[in-house]
């Protein structure tokens, strides 16, 4: 194995040509303000560009400015992120939005150090608004770069290893020339998504750097790179209810920490049940209940550490008293059977518990897309 440091700085001019030449055309690069940067390179954190564009306009029409962003709403602001799941990045955008309001006179900061301190913001993200809106010389890594760095290198470094991220931002930084650095850092972004792919073999044919690659002169673009397995996904039985009382949908609001944290849901308990299971709970509490069960289906939905397997319900009640009966011995079973993942509450505050036309869900609530199977109001 050659042991040789790679020399990175060759790659430089290569790609800042192409980059010049073949620059992807990206609605936040039309105007590339570091509110635009910031607010891009948060939605495209595990989200591709194609979803990403739609979600991008309609932010940036409801929320112009980082003024709109720190006083929005949170429900407002919850349903402009709807679809694009990971409700952190968004809840941290607003509390970044307010201290730039309240210490940086509405400005994002002309600095990578400060950039850092704000919430939600990273080393990637920092480098990115730093060196696209502010044309600071500093490195903007995550697993494309990687993922080309260690081609290029012909390295089997585990680039799930904080220390190989941490040595090749330094790498990267000493590298990013001054001039160009927004350039440079976009070159990585567009080679990465568009040649030097994650998922199936690269494109290197078309590469403006194959010339200077190692895994492509030893054909090893497919082991590389190396990353370690993370662990398994915890599997969560679950079954939904869908409750419905003259063209009004029962929801509940989740708790304030965990897994979704503070999103309405569809009332929801750990386990898989059936019709019959949930026909016989139903005649169970309320014998003379006139109700009509209809099963909804299975569904899956992957979050980074959990994937929940769902069964789902439509409970459609004639009475209301006979509806509010039910949910609250559904109410007693989720109370008892309350886990870490925030499900919680009791089901007849309206804090956390509204019956809601089915209209209006769609048009005010964010409900999480794991849900989506179940949304049973956006058919009519
Ligand atoms: Fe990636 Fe191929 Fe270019 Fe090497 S030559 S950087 S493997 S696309």
């Amino acid at each position: 194995m050659n042991n040789t440091p790679y020399d990175y700085k060759e790659i430089v001019p290569y790609l800042v040509d192409w980059y010049e030449a073949n620059a992807r055309i990206l609605p936040w690069r039309l105007e590339p303000t570091p509110y635009h940067v910031w607010i891009s390179e948060i939605m495209l954190q595990q989200t591709r560009v194609e979803a990403v564009r739609g979600y991008y306009d309609r932010f940036l029409t409801a929320l112009p400015t980082i003024r709109d962003l720190a006083n929005a709403e949170e429900d407002v602001l919850l349903k402009l992120w709807e679809g694009l799941g990971y409700y952190s990045r968004v809840r941290n955008l607003q509390k970044a939005a307010r201290v730039i309001m309240e210490e940086y006179e509405g400005e994002l900061p002309c600095s990578y150090e400060e950039l850092l301190k704000l919430p939600g913001i990273g080393t990637y993200t920092a480098g990115a608004i730093a060196s696209i809106a502010y044309g600071i010389p500093v490195a903007a890594v995550d697993g494309n770069v990687l993922r080309i760095a260690k081609r290029l290198a012909g390295s089997f470094d585990d680039i799930a290893k904080a220390k190989v991220k941490k040595e090749l931002e330094g790498i990267f930084t000493a590298i990013t020339p001054k001039g160009h650095a927004g350039a440079f850092n976009q070159s990585l972004m567009d080679l990465g998504a568009t040649i030097c792919v994650p998922n199936g073999k690269p494109n290197c044919q078309v590469c403006p750097v194959m010339h200077l690659c190692l895994a492509f002169k030893q054909d090893l673009q497919m082991q590389i790179p190396v990353k370690a397995k993370k662990k398994e996904r915890r599997i969560e039985e679950k079954t939904i209810y869908v409750i419905e009382f003259e063209n009004k949908i029962l929801l509940h609001k989740r708790g304030s920490k965990g897994l979704l944290a503070g999103l309405w849901e569809l009332p929801n308990m750990q386990g898989k049940s059936t019709i019959d299971k949930v026909q016989e709970q139903i005649q169970q509490e309320i014998p003379e209940a006139e109700v009509t069960v209809q099963s909804l289906g299975e569904a899956k939905h992957i979050f980074s550490h959990v994937e929940w397997h769902m069964t789902g319900f439509h409970i459609l009640f004639a009475k209301r008293e006979q509806m509010l009966h039910f949910c609250g011995q559904l109410n007693a079973l989720i109370t008892q059977k309350v886990d870490n993942s925030g499900s919680q509450g009791n089901i007849f505050s309206e804090d956390t518990n509204q019956l809601v036309a089915r209209k209006e869900i769609k048009e005010t609530f964010a409900l999480p897309s794991a849900f989506d199977k179940y949304k049973i109001w956006e058919e009519k």
